[in-house]
C-alpha cells in the first residue's frame, strides 16, 4: 500500500505541475492577445467611434450656423442699422427652437452689440474676458470656428459654439453669428467609454490644455501636469495619429491619439493595461482552481482504484479461486503466526490433513466439472463446520487442511469426526456423485518443537494411514494415541 501512496503522490505532483504549467501558459497567451487586441482593435475602434460621434453632432449645428451667416434677412438687418431688436430676437429664437440649440446669437461689428434669442444682451468689449472670443475670431483669417467654452451667460456646463463670420455684399466683415449647443453628450460618452471599456478619453488643444474630459477629481487640466507624458508632447499634439506606451506609478499604459480637424483639438484615448489584464487574471485563477480541483479528484479516484485493485490482488493471492477458501500460502502464513503464539502462550493447536477418497474416479467417470463441483461443496461443508477463529485451506487438489486454534486434541478429534460424518451424509454430494462421498483425515496436536513442516508431515502420514486402513476415517498421528473410526 505504501508504494500505492508513492504512485499517487507522484501522479498528483505531475498533474499539478501540468495543470499549473497549462494555466500559466494560457494566461501568458491571453495577456498577449488582450494587449494585441487593445492595440489593434479596442483603441483604434474607440478613437473612430468617438470621432464619428463628434462629427455626427457637429454637422447639423455647423450647417445651421453657416446658413445664418449667409441669410439675407440677417445681413440686411445689420446693414439697416439694427432696427427693431424684436425682429432679430424672433429670428434667433426660431432658429434656436427649430434646431433645439442652447442659443443662437449675433454680434454686430459696427455697434459691437451682442444679440441672442432673448434680444439685446450686452456690448462686447475687448477688456471683458468673456468677450475675448469675438476679437480673437475677428482677427483670424478663418471664416468660421468651433469653440469649446464655459459660458456663465447660459449654464455652467461646457458649450460648443460654432461661429461664422458675416460679410456684406462687398465682402466687408460686418459681424459674427452662430449657435451654441450643450455638449453633455460628450461627457456621457466619455463616462460610457470609461465604464464599459475601461478607457480614459480626453481632448487637448494646440497648447496642451485639456479642453474636455470626464468631470472627475483626478483629471489633469494640462499636458504639462502629466509628467510621464510631457516628453511625448510632440507625438500627442500632432496631426498624425500615434500610439504611445508609457508607465505611470508602476503601471503600464497605452495611449492613442488623433487630431480632430473640425474642432482643431487632439483626441486622446488611454488604457491602463492592468484593467484589461484583470479579466485574464481572473480567468487564470479560475482555471487554476478548477484544474487543482480536478487534479485532487483525479488523485482520489486513482487512490480508490488502486486500493480496490490491491484488495483484489490480495484476494487472488490468498484465496483459492475455485472454492473461495484460503489457499496454502495464506494458511502457511497464518499458521506460522499461531504456531509461534502457541509456543509462547502454550495455547493448544491441532492440525487436520484431509483428502477426499477416490476423487480421481469422480473425475474419470463423471468429468472434471463434477469434480470441481464436489470440491466446492466439500469446501462449503468445511467452512460451515470450522469456527471463524480456526484456519481452513485448500492445500491442493482434493486435499484440505484445518488448524483448530485453542482446541485440545480430544475436542479436535470430535469436531473432525463430525466433519467426516457431515461429508459422508451430505445429500447434495450424494446426488452429485451418486454415492456417499467420503474423506480420510490425519489429525495431530502441535508440540513446542513443531514447525509447519513437521506438523503437516505428521498429519499427512496419519491421513495416509487412514487411507491404508480403509479410508473414511480419522487417524490420530502416531506420536499421539492412534484412533480409528468409521
Ligand atoms: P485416494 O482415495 O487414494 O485419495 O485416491 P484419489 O483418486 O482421491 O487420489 P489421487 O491423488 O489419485 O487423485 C486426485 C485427483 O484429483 C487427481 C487430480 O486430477 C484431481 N484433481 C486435482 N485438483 C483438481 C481440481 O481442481 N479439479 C478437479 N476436478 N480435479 C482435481
Ligand atoms: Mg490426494
Ligand atoms: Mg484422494
Amino acid at each position: 500500500m505504501k508504494s500505492n501512496y508513492k504512485i499517487i503522490i507522484v501522479i498528483t505532483i505531475l498533474l499539478l505541475i501540468l495543470s499549473v504549467t497549462i494555466s500559466v501558459a494560457n494566461y501568458m497567451v491571453s495577456l498577449k492577445s488582450t494587449q494585441t487586441h487593445l492595440k489593434t482593435q479596442s483603441l483604434p475602434l474607440s478613437i473612430d467611434n468617438i470621432y464619428t460621434e463628434i462629427q455626427k453632432h457637429l454637422i447639423e449645428p455647423y450647417l445651421v450656423s453657416s446658413m445664418m451667416a449667409n441669410d439675407t434677412f440677417l445681413k440686411d438687418w445689420i446693414v439697416h442699422e439694427e432696427e427693431n431688436v424684436g425682429k432679430i430676437a424672433k429670428y434667433l429664437d426660431s432658429i434656436k427652437n427649430k434646431y433645439e440649440m442652447l442659443t443662437a446669437f449675433l454680434v454686430s461689428e459696427k455697434s459691437h452689440k451682442y444679440y441672442t434669442h432673448n434680444g439685446y444682451l450686452e456690448e462686447v468689449k475687448k477688456d471683458n474676458p468673456t468677450n475675448q472670443w469675438y476679437f480673437k475670431f475677428k482677427n483670424t483669417p478663418k471664416s468660421h470656428e468651433i469653440n469649446l467654452d464655459f459660458n456663465e451667460n447660459f449654464t455652467n456646463t461646457l458649450i460648443m459654439f460654432i461661429n461664422f463670420k458675416i460679410y456684406d455684399d462687398n465682402y466687408n466683415f460686418i459681424g459674427a453669428t452662430g449657435i451654441g449647443i450643450e455638449i453633455s453628450y460628450i461627457d456621457e460618452m466619455l463616462r460610457m467609454f470609461k465604464k464599459n471599456y475601461h478607457l480614459n478619453v480626453y481632448f487637448l488643444n494646440e497648447d496642451g490644455k485639456v479642453v474636455l474630459t470626464r468631470q472627475n477629481k483626478e483629471a489633469y487640466s494640462h499636458l504639462n501636469e502629466m509628467k510621464e507624458l510631457k516628453k511625448y508632447r510632440d507625438q500627442i499634439i500632432s496631426k498624425d495619429t500615434s500610439m504611445i506606451e508609457y508607465e505611470k506609478n508602476g503601471e503600464e499604459y497605452l495611449l492613442k491619439t488623433k487630431y480632430i480637424p473640425e474642432l482643431d483639438i487632439y483626441l486622446v484615448v488611454e488604457a491602463k493595461l492592468n484593467d484589461f489584464d484583470k479579466e485574464a487574471t481572473q480567468v487564470f485563477y479560475f482555471n487554476l482552481i478548477i484544474s487543482l480541483i480536478f487534479t485532487l479528484l483525479f488523485a482520489i479516484i486513482i487512490m480508490f482504484v488502486l486500493r480496490n485493485y490491491h484488495r483484489k490482488l490480495e484476494i487472488l493471492a490468498d484465496f483459492d479461486s475455485l472454492t473461495e477458501i484460503p489457499n496454502r500460502r495464506n494458511f502457511n502464513t497464518k499458521f506460522e503466526q499461531f504456531l509461534s503464539l502457541h509456543k509462547r502462550d502454550e495455547r493448544p493447536i491441532c492440525l487436520v490433513f484431509m483428502d477426499i477418497d477416490d476423487f480421481k474416479s469422480i473425475n474419470d467417470e463423471l468429468g472434471h466439472n463434477i469434480g470441481d463441483e464436489v470440491l466446492i461443496q466439500v469446501a462449503k461443508i468445511l467452512k460451515n463446520r470450522v469456527r471463524k477463529t480456526d484456519l481452513l485451506s485448500r492445500w491442493g487438489g482434493e486435499e484440505f487442511t484445518i488448524a483448530f486454534i485453542d482446541t485440545n486434541i480430544n475436542d479436535a478429534h470430535t469436531i473432525t469426526q463430525k466433519i467426516r460424518e457431515a461429508i459422508e451424509k451430505n445429500e447434495t454430494l450424494k446426488k452429485t456423485v451418486g454415492y456417499n462421498l467420503t474423506a480420510s483425515f490425519g489429525l495431530t496436536a502441535c508440540n513446542e518443537y513443531d514447525t509447519i513442516d513437521t506438523v503437516i508431515s505428521r498429519a499427512d502420514k496419519a491421513m495416509y494411514e487412514a487411507k491404508q486402513h480403509g479410508k473414511n476415517r480419522v487417524v490420530l498421528a502416531r506420536s499421539a494415541v492412534s484412533e480409528e473410526s468409521s
